[in-house]
C-alpha cells in the first residue's frame, strides 16, 4: 500500500486543477440557487466543508435556514403552471441540453467531486458521466410519461393519464452526491416537475455545478432550485413545507424514519433509499476468479461507501479457507491514496466523525470474537484514511454482520447449505441488494427468489441499467427508481371515466 501523504506527480497536478475548479465556482461561501439565481438567502450561518485527504478546510458552505426553503419553495411552486405545461418533446430538448452540458464538463464535475467527496476519480469519472445518461434517459421518456392506460367496460370508457404531483423535494447524501442527485432530478423534471433541492453537507459542491448547468443550458428560473444547509434546519423545513408535494430521500434508514414524521402532518409522499447490508453469497461451484473480482469490487470501490456494496460475503464452508485467503491477499495490495491520483483504488472516508463511526467497528469487531485478518486501523495521519479491511471468523449474530458499516471493510461469515446461506443472508434489517455466485441455474433462481433485497445480481457484480427498478425492501427503502417506475412517484395516476351511453343511473327521490 502505498502513503497517503507520498502524492505522485499526477496526484499534485490534478489537485491544483480540482482546486482551480473549485475557486471558478465559488469565489466566497458556497450559497443557494433560488429562482434562477445565486444568493445567500437570509445569510444563515456558515458551516466548514473538510477536504478528507488532508483534513483541511476546503470552504464554507451557507447554511440555509427555514425562510430560505420557503423562498424556495415559493419559486418551485410559481414555476410549477408553466413547467408542467411545456410539451413533452420540450422538456426533452431541455433535458438533452443539459446532459450535454454536463458532459461537456465533465472533468470538472469529476475532478470537484473528487476532491470534495475523497472518492478516487477513476470512479468520479464515470459517475459524471452516468449522471449525463440519466438526463438523456429520462429526456427521451419525458414525452411520453403522461400515457396512461384505457380500460374499458360495457357503459363507460375509463383511461388514465398521469400528471406531474407538484413542487418536489430532493434530498441527497454525500456519498456520490451529483450522480445521486441526477438520478433524482432528471425523472423529476422529465415528468413535469419543479424541484427545491437539499444536498449533504459534507460535500455540498457538485450540488452547484448541477444547478447551474441546467440553468445555462436553459431551465427557467424557478423549476429547479437548490438550498444548501444542515440536515435538521434545511431538510426539515423542506420536507415540512406544504407547498412541496413529495420528497425524494437517500440516505440513512433513521433519517428517513424522521423525514416520515416530519412529513406526516402535510401527508408528504415519499420515495426512501436507505442503507443496507448486501449480502454476496459464493458457492463452491462458482467460477471463483470472476466472484472474487466482483467480491473485491463492490465492497472496495467508492472507499466502501456505497448504499449496494457486498459488506457481506456469505462463502461455502467447503471453499471458505482457500477463498477467503485469496480476498485477503487482494486487499493488502489495494492501492490506497490521494483520490485525485489517478491510480488510487481506495480514497480516505468522507469526514472525521465517519473515520470515528468506522473505526468504533474494529474495536467491535474484536471484542465480538472476529478476526481482524486485513487492515483494522487508520491509515497515514492526515486525512480521514482507513485500511481497507476484512472481518473473518465472524457470525451472523455479531454487530460487524448486521450493521452497516459504510467503509472499505468486508466481513466473512461461513454457511453450510443453500438453507444455511438464505436465512444467514436475510438474518438482517436491511432488504436492498443481494449478489449471489453460482453455477447451478436452479440453484441461481431459487436463492435469488428467497432472497429479502429489491435487487439481486447472480454471477455479476452491480450493473445497473436504468430501464430496472432499483430499490430496497425492510429497512432499505420504500418504493423504485428507474425506468417508469420513477413516473409513478413523481406523477399521479388519475382515472377518467366516460359514459357510452344512457346507462342505468340509480334514482333516488324520483
Ligand atoms: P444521512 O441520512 O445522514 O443524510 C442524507 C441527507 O439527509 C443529507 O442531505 C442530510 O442533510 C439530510 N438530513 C439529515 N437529517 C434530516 C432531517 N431530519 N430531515 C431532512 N433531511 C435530513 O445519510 P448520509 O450519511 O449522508 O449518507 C449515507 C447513507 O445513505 C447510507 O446509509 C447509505 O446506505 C445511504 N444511501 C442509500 C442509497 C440507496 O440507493 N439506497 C444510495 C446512497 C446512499
Amino acid at each position: 500500500m502505498n502513503r497517503p501523504d507520498q502524492v505522485s506527480a499526477a496526484a499534485a497536478s490534478n489537485r491544483a486543477k480540482a482546486f482551480a475548479y473549485l475557486e471558478r465556482l465559488t469565489a466566497g461561501p458556497l450559497g443557494h440557487f433560488i429562482d434562477g439565481e445565486a444568493t445567500a438567502g437570509e445569510g444563515g450561518q456558515q458551516f466548514d466543508v473538510f477536504d478528507p485527504t488532508t483534513g483541511a478546510v476546503l470552504g464554507q458552505a451557507i447554511a440555509g435556514t427555514q425562510k430560505d426553503i420557503d423562498v424556495a419553495a415559493r419559486a418551485a411552486e410559481r414555476a410549477f403552471p408553466e413547467w408542467s405545461g411545456t410539451s413533452g418533446p420540450e422538456r426533452r430538448e431541455l433535458l438533452h441540453a443539459i446532459a450535454a452540458a454536463i458532459e461537456s464538463r465533465a472533468e470538472e464535475i469529476a475532478f470537484v467531486e473528487s476532491l470534495d467527496t475523497g472518492q478516487p476519480l477513476r470512479f468520479m469519472s464515470k459517475a459524471a458521466l452516468r449522471g449525463a445518461e440519466n438526463f438523456r434517459f429520462y429526456a427521451d421518456r419525458a414525452p411520453d410519461a403522461r400515457n396512461g392506460l384505457s380500460i374499458p367496460t360495457e357503459t363507460h370508457i375509463n383511461y388514465t393519464i398521469r400528471q406531474p404531483i407538484g413542487p418536489v423535494g430532493v434530498i441527497t447524501p454525500w456519498n456520490t452526491p451529483f450522480m445521486l442527485s441526477t438520478w433524482k432530478i432528471a425523472p423529476a423534471l422529465a415528468a413535469g416537475c419543479t424541484v427545491v433541492h437539499k444536498p449533504a453537507e459534507w460535500s455540498p459542491y457538485s450540488a452547484r455545478l448541477l444547478v447551474e448547468i441546467a440553468h445555462e443550458a436553459g431551465l427557467p428560473p424557478g423549476v429547479f432550485n437548490l438550498v444548501n444547509g444542515l440536515g435538521e434546519e434545511a431538510g426539515r423545513a423542506l420536507t415540512e413545507h406544504r407547498a412541496i408535494r413529495a420528497v425524494a430521500f437517500v440516505g440513512e434508514s433513521k433519517t428517513g424514519s424522521a423525514i416520515m414524521r416530519q412529513g406526516s402532518e402535510t401527508l408528504k409522499r415519499v420515495h426512501f433509499e436507505l442503507g443496507g447490508k448486501n449480502p454476496v453469497i459464493v458457492f463452491d461451484d462458482a467460477d471463483l476468479d470472476r466472484a472474487l473480482d466482483a467480491v473485491i469490487f463492490m465492497i472496495y470501490s467508492l472507499n466502501g461507501q456505497r448504499c449496494t456494496s457486498s459488506s457481506r460475503l456469505l462463502v461455502d464452508a467447503r471453499i471458505h479457507d482457500e477463498f477467503v485467503a485469496r480476498v485477503a491477499e487482494r486487499v493488502g495490495r489495494l492501492k490506497v491514496g490521494d483520490p485525485l491520483d489517478p491510480e488510487t483504488e481506495v480514497g480516505p472516508l468522507i469526514h472525521s466523525r465517519h473515520l470515528e463511526k468506522v473505526l468504533d467497528y474494529m474495536r467491535i469487531a474484536s471484542g465480538e470474537g472476529a478476526t481482524i485478518s486485513c487492515g483494522g486501523a487508520r491509515h497515514g495521519s492526515g486525512g480521514y484514511f482507513i485500511e481497507p479491511t476484512l472481518f473473518s471468523g465472524a457470525a451472523q449474530a455479531m454487530r460487524i454482520a448486521k450493521e452497516e458499516i459504510f467503509g472499505p471493510v468486508l466481513t466473512v461469515i461461513p454457511f453450510h447449505n443453500e438453507a444455511d446461506a438464505i436465512a444467514k443472508a436475510n438474518a438482517v434489517d436491511y432488504g436492498l441488494a443481494g449478489y449471489l455466485w453460482t453455477s447451478d441455474s436452479g440453484r441461481a433462481h431459487r436463492v435469488a427468489q428467497a432472497l429479502e433485497a429489491g435487487m439481486v445480481w447472480v454471477n455479476s457484480e452491480n450493473v445497473r441499467h436504468l430501464a430496472t427498478p432499483f430499490g430496497g425492501m425492510k429497512a432499505s427503502g420504500i418504493g423504485r427508481d428507474g425506468g417508469d417506475y420513477s413516473f409513478d412517484f413523481y406523477m399521479e395516476t388519475k382515472n377518467i371515466a366516460v359514459a357510452l351511453g344512457d346507462h342505468r343511473i340509480p334514482r333516488l327521490g324520483a
